[in-house]
Formats: structure tokens, sequence, C-alpha cells
């Protein structure tokens, strides 16, 4: 399975800036730079006590997410993982309430991660399991494919190119939104798998214990047109998956034309425009309606949700 193990660069640069191998190296030392003002300021922030046993158990979990994605889908994203661990902010859960408000997030917002910088924030809600799965998915945020955008002064190009603070973070493009949804639902489609599989290996331990997914909604949709593509397509599911969380990777989003190719042309446009991480539940059924035959089911659970009020437990991911 670790033949050919690809290596993941940090960051990558939209290609139209025609960043040399040099000027990549630069930039990427910049925005590391970034990484560790945001890893001093670390130091100033109140930090809320965590026990001991959940500290171990993010350790555990930080250690354990690179080598998942070694052994799942052989790609290494070291350089993206490290050195994460000191950048990582625990809140008491009356200080994240007043983050929750200055920053306008819904009700429920447990974690997020940030660029530039690669921080991840969340709250220590005192419960282990509910805080490994936060933190888990803020983490595969982290790992995930970035495309930094290098803007080049054409009246000087000999110039360092300046980026902007709109990169394309796994599928999702900071600056206008487009696959926002999509992204959410595979970041956490991947925790959830992650998690699943610590859980095999370690029964005694507490993962996915009595824990409430975030972006179940997403989940609910994303994967029944994914099941429905592998239907029409004749592949099993897992080949199906895989394309998807190595584009997340690696940045190709030309493997997910499998989905153009089982629903018809345009369905990567209408999965772009759902913007929000969290879409309103008619946008969701809409996107069921327009692509799978039968989606009664699908439209079922999701009004499921709409009845108990529950919107599963949205956080944020992108620039700040
Ligand atoms: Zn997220």
């Amino acid at each position: 399975m670790l033949e050919g193990l690809e290596r993941m660069p940090e960051y990558q640069f939209n290609k139209s800036a025609n960043v040399s191998f040099q000027e990549e190296r630069i930039l990427t030392q910049r925005l590391n730079e970034y990484e560790n003002e945001a890893i001093r300021k670390g130091e100033l922030l109140q930090q809320a006590e965590i026990s001991s046993e959940t500290y171990e158990e993010l350790l555990n979990i930080y250690e354990g997410h690179e080598e998942w994605v070694k052994q799942r889908l052989s790609l290494d994203i070291f350089s993206r993982m490290t050195p994460l661990f000191n950048n990582i902010h625990f809140y008491s859960p009356e200080k994240w309430e007043e983050i929750r408000k200055e920053n306008n997030k819904p009700v429920g917002w447990m974690g997020g991660h940030e660029f530039p910088g690669n921080t991840i924030r969340f709250v220590n809600s005192g419960k282990q399991a509910e805080m490994v799965s936060a933190f888990n998915h803020e983490l595969t945020h982290s790992g995930s494919h970035k495309t930094v955008h290098a803007v080049r002064d054409t009246e000087n190009p000999e110039q360092l190119p300046d980026m902007d603070k709109y990169p394309r973070y796994g599928f999702a493009n900071t600056r206008n939104g487009a696959f926002s949804a999509f992204n959410e639902a595979v970041t956490e489609m991947i925790n959830l798998e992650m998690l699943y599989d610590y859980k095999i290996k370690n029964p005694g331990k507490k993962y996915l214990n009595n824990i409430e997914p975030c972006y179940q909604t997403n989940i609910i949709v994303f994967d029944a047109i994914l099941e429905e593509a592998a239907k029409k397509l004749k592949q099993d599911k897992k080949f199906i998956l895989d394309k998807v969380y190595l584009s997340y990777y690696d940045g190709n989003i030309k493997r997910l034309d499998f989905l153009e190719k089982a629903f018809g042309e345009g369905t990567l446009k209408k999965i772009a425009n759902l913007r929000d991480d969290l879409p309103r539940s008619e946008e969701l059924e809409g996107l069921v309606t327009d692509l799978l035959s039968d989606g009664k089911d699908v439209i079922e659970k999701l009004s499921e949700f709409k009845k108990s009020g529950n919107s599963s437990l949205p956080d944020e991911a992108g620039s700040e």
C-alpha cells in the first residue's frame, strides 16, 4: 500500500502566476513565518485547562492522522502537519462563547482552522469523544490541499509575486465560497472514517461515542450522490471515495470528472454552487432532486433534520 508514496507540497501556487521553484520556496517560507508568528501570539491567548487524559488522546490523534493518510491513500502530508501541534489553542466554554458571538458564528460552533498561520482553535467542551472529533475534523482541513493565489506585478514581472489571503482549501474556494458545502462534507467523511478505523483498532477507546457528526445534512446528500455515481458507473463505492479523497489532498480537480460522467455535464458547477459551509435544506433538496432519479429517501432524511431543528454542527475553515 505504501509503494509509491507521494509527497504532498505544503502549498501550491496558481499556474497562471508562473511561480518558479526558487520563488515557491521563498513564498512557502513566508507562509511559515505566519505560522511561527501565530505560535508566538498563541502563547498570549487564554488557554483552557484540559484534562491530561484528553490531552494525551489529542496527541495520539495528531500523531495518527498523517499515518492514516499514508496507509489509506499513499500520500505523505508531513509538510502540512508540522509544526501544527504547537499551534492548537483550547478555550474555556465561556471564552469560546464570547468569541462565537464576536464572530457571528452559529450556536454549536466548536472549532476552526485558519489561514495563514495553520492555527486550530476549539472549545474545551469537557467531552473527550466530541473534542477528539472536532479536533480531527480541523486537522483534516490542515492536511488538505492548499493553492495560494500569487499575484505578479505585470510591470515588474521579475519581482516576487504577492500572495492574496484567499487560498483554495481542499475543494473550497475561500474567495467566492465555491464548493464549500462539498468540502465540509468530505472533510467530515474523512474524519469519521479515520475515527472509525481507530475505534476498530482500539475498541476500548471512546472514539465516536455519543458524538453528533458535523455537517450531517451535507453528508446525507453527498454520500447519496457518490453512491449513485458508483452505481451508474458500475464501480464500487471505495473506488469513488478514493478519487474524491485523493483530489481533496492533491488538488487535482479532474479526478472529479466521474461526476460529470455519471450525472451529465454541468454537475460540478451545480455542486460548486452550494457556497455555504452548511447550505439551507432547500438548496440541498434542490441538488438531490436535480441529480438523483429517486431522491425521496434522501429528502425525507433531510426533512427529519429540519423538523428536529438540528442542522448539525457547523465549524469554520478558511481565511481570517
Ligand atoms: Zn470544517
